[in-house]
């Protein structure tokens, strides 16, 4: 970026702080004095809210809060006690994306066991398992599939990839999650205080804006899909503004170049086609009917937890003072768990919060509350 081109970036976002602080102002006297509090629901936002030091930008009437964003972090303590069961056996790979290494089971985690021995391979996309399948005949090769909408369609057009080439050994431990139906239950809860949502970019591509609409028609709260640079982040965050102030409610799109209304019809066909919606766990949040997906039954072959299945009755979670839950649903901020930063820090993380880079405490920890202000 050249000098002139700094300038006017400074500019702009000095005119959108100046609108978000005048807006947030208003609507904050019609509320009673509370700051307007928006969540961002996507791990890259949580980070790119940090290093774009937009935290200390906003004025006081304005807090920023993180929801269930971070794949990693929202994955169950039962689903790695499954995982590291399925690593400890002989006749198993198990592929994985690096950043579920570390996160803690009740007893291990897969980092532990690699250490030991299993055979744990780090792969970029679940369509490397598939060579990794071919190159070990002798070995059943499970795919750890977590993450949400953005994730789970290249996971599905890896199981129509093995179907097609006859890949046998490949099978997925499924735990992919859905945004809409955790934000629904979220706000069904009283102790949900927000007052709009910065919603997913990368999620939103494949969903489309229309998948979150209930925010308003239910919810009467406002909704802006956006993009992940500072500037764009402090549009959303305007448009937040403006629409409380004007006691209005809709879904805005500002990260049109990519996300359309409908989103990606052939992701969704993908996924249509390999999964169906079904109840699942969240970390601290309990089971939510239908925000996750299993594979459906022509594709059966290809679910590890019906080929092999586990008894994990010897399991017990593991009580610890983590309250990942509650920073997960917005409840607290990372500084009000008392092992933040002393016995929790990434190098040593207690929950999945501190192990992912998209983790709120991760982010927390890292950026120090943001020691980066935008255009300097
Ligand atoms: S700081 Fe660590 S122990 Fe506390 S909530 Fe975050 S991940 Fe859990």
């Amino acid at each position: 970026m050249n000098t002139s081109d700094k300038k006017k970036t400074k500019e702009l976002a000095q005119n959108l702080i100046s609108e978000i602080t005048r807006l947030s102002k208003i609507a904050m006297k019609e509320n009673g004095g509370r700051p307007l509090r928006f969540m961002e629901v996507c791990g890259t936002h949580t980070v790119a809210i940090f290093r774009g030091g937009i935290r200390q930008l906003l004025p006081d009437s304005v807090e920023l809060v993180s929801g269930p964003g971070c794949p990693v972090c929202v994955t169950h303590d039962d689903y790695m006690d499954k995982a590291i069961a399925y690593a400890q056996r002989d006749d198993v790979i198990v592929t994985t994306f690096g950043d579920m290494l570390k996160v803690p089971g009740s007893k291990s985690s897969l980092s532990n066991e690699k250490t030991k021995g299993a055979d744990i391979r780090i792969v970029y996309s679940p369509l490397d398992s598939i060579e990794i399948a071919k190159e070990n005949p002798d070995k059943k090769v499970i795919f750890l599939a977590v993450g949400f909408e953005t994730t789970a369609p290249t996971a599905a057009a890896t199981v129509l990839a093995a179907k097609q080439q006859n890949v046998n050994n490949l099978f997925m431990l499924s735990a992919h999650k859905l945004v809409p139906p955790v934000l629904n239950l979220l706000l069904s809860d009283e102790k949900t205080k927000v007052d709009g949502f910065i919603l997913p970019g990368h999620v939103c591509v494949v969903t489309g804006t229309e998948e979150f609409d209930f925010l308003a028609d239910k919810f009467h709260l406002p909704g802006v899909v956006t993009g992940f640079e500072p500037l764009e982040i402090l549009r959303s965050l305007y448009r937040l503004c403006y629409q409380v102030a004007n006691k209005e409610a809709k879904i805005e799109n500002e990260y049109g170049s990519v996300v359309k209304p409908e989103g990606n019809p052939q992701a969704k066909a993908i996924m249509s086609r390999v999964y169906r919606k079904s109840d699942t766990s969240w970390r601290g949040m309990g089971e939510i009917p239908l925000s996750g997906l299993k594979m459906q039954d022509e594709f059966k072959e290809y679910d590890i937890e019906n080929v092999l299945p586990l008894s994990l009755e010897n399991a017990k979670i593991k009580k610890t003072a983590c309250r990942c839950g509650e920073v997960l649903q917005g409840l607290i901020k990372p500084m009000e768990c008392p092992l933040f930063g002393k016995a929790c820090i990434p190098e040593h993380a207690i929950g999945p919060c501190m192990v992912s880079v998209e983790g709120t405490c991760a982010a927390w920890y890292k950026y120090g509350g943001g020691k980066f202000v935008f255009g300097k």
